[in-house]
């Protein structure tokens, strides 16, 4: 199991998930994207369109890398690495995530992988790492930027219409408060800061609670 436990939340767009990977490939630990395990369930749900919720659960055969030089999400034996991000599987993700089920789900397969991670430490990114997945963990960071920042990074990354970003962002905050950093938690508010001085604020952050 790792060691040193990194939370990071954040909402869609905030650059957490590029960030928290290149601080986790900058310090060599392991790092976890919650929201693939999502987006692969909305897959799944879609391939199966008659099966009940507890029928997917079963079936749900799903599988990602913890090495940030190397994405790989697995579902039921096919690579869906570029599928997860498509605007179709972003427009239906959070339809999903509202299913206290998957919710589970998500989160058993989170504390599997957390446990089995075999670096030092590892980098958890999500919406509920800090509350629900890993509130042990030795930092706890919420990861945001100004809606502005958030619609036109996507815009930059082209991964995802912008009007489906405030959507998401108001459907996700039903279930998960990502605004207002919970007790224990610390802001990393990346509004007027570059991609790599973000990467820097982080790594600095978890060097600081790791000495
Ligand atoms: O992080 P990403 O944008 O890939 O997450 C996709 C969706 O999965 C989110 O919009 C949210 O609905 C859901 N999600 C969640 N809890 C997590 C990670 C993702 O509800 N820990």
């Amino acid at each position: 199991m790792a060691e040193v436990i990194i939370a990071v939340d954040g909402p869609a767009g905030s650059g957490k998930s590029s960030v928290s990977k290149a601080a986790a490939r900058e310090l060599g630990f392991g790092y976890l994207d919650t929201g693939a395990g999502y987006r692969a369930f909305a897959i799944h749900k879609s391939n199966f369109p008659d099966l009940e919720l507890a029928q997917l659960i079963q079936n749900f055969d799903y599988s990602i890398s913890i090495d940030p030089d190397n994405e790989l999400v697995m579902l039921s034996g096919v690579d869906v690495t570029a599928e997860i991000r498509t605007a179709a599987v972003s427009e239906a993700v959070s339809f999903v995530a509202k299913e206290q089920l998957v919710r589970n789900l998500q989160l058993q397969d989170a504390r599997k992988r957390i446990t089995d991670c075999p670096n030092r430490g590892i980098i958890v990114e999500g919406r509920d790492i800090t509350t629900v997945v890993a509130p042990e963990a030795i930092l706890k960071v919420l990861l945001t930027a100004s809606p502005s920042v958030r619609l036109e990074r996507r815009g930059l990354d082209k991964t995802e219409p912008a009007g489906n970003i405030l959507k998401r962002d108001l459907s996700d905050g039903q279930i998960v408060d990502f605004i207002t950093p919970g007790e224990g938690v610390s802001l990393l508010d990346t509004t007027e800061m570059d991609f790599q001085s973000s990467i820097a604020a982080l790594v600095k952050m978890i060097r600081d609670v790791n000495k």
